[in-house]
């Protein structure tokens, strides 16, 4: 599929995303943080979930943990618009508590289908809940970060490379410096390409539950948040 039309289907998606029932989060959220950056990203980065400045403004990292993360891509020459930055849950857990199981299960669909549309090269888990989450497995983040492994998700494989989340990391000076450290990594793994693929990309179905519906009336959303895809 051309990057164009996986761009659409994105918004598709966004839509279905921004007026989401499908757990309790939805009572008590301002607004769905879906995500944001570039929808043909070769590098994507999830991390866990949004906190009350991502709640209010509908964005992803947009706190003290967000600007480390800016700081850390420029440091590698990289800025937002080049990569596309998501959360394992779209909205925000009361008082910023964990995702609970039932939460990151009703969630994940969209997750995966962020994945199957951006067909990034490698993506970046940023602590333990995405991490575990598209690793299928719950080896912790201290023992694993920096590594990169190929998985497949969805029908595409992808390297997932395990980091420290940024908010650990902004309290912990030695976590940063090994965040640091990971990160200067990763134009390297960016370069080595997409890793090989287990069928063309053509011979893939859009995933049933999302796709979308036949054009009618969509919800109004604010260009704003349709601008999130560049
Ligand atoms: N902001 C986000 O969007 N996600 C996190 O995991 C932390 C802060």
């Amino acid at each position: 599929m051309h990057a164009a039309e996986r761009r659409e289907q994105l918004k598709q998606v966004y839509l279905e995303a921004s007026a989401c029932t499908r757990c309790a989060l939805s009572e008590s959220r301002t607004t769905v943080v879906f995500g944001a950056g570039n929808a043909d990203a070769d590098l994507m980065f999830v991390g866990e979930a949004p906190g009350a400045n991502e709640d209010k403004q509908g964005l992803p990292f947009v706190g003290q943990a967000g600007r480390l993360l800016d700081k850390l891509l420029a440091e590698i020459g990289l800025e937002r618009g080049d990569v596309f930055i998501a959360n394992v849950l779209k909205c925000r857990p009361p008082g910023n508590r964990d995702p609970r199981p039932q939460e990151i299960e009703a969630c994940r669909d969209y997750l995966h289908a962020q994945v199957d549309l951006i067909e990034p090269r490698v993506i970046c888990t940023l602590g333990n809940f995405s991490t575990k989450l598209l690793r299928g497995d719950p080896t912790g983040i201290s023992r694993l970060h920096g590594q990169p492994e190929v998985h497949v998700l969805g029908h595409r494989a992808v390297r997932l490379y395990p980091l420290y989340h940024p908010a650990a990391a902004l309290y912990t000076p030695s976590m940063l410096e090994t965040l640091r450290a990971d990160f200067a990594q990763l134009p390297e793994l960016l370069a080595m390409g997409p890793p090989p693929q287990p069928q063309a990309a053509e011979e893939i179905e859009p995933i049933p539950d999302l796709e979308p519906e036949p054009a009618e009336a969509e919800p109004a959303v604010s260009a704003d948040q349709l601008g999130l895809f560049e």
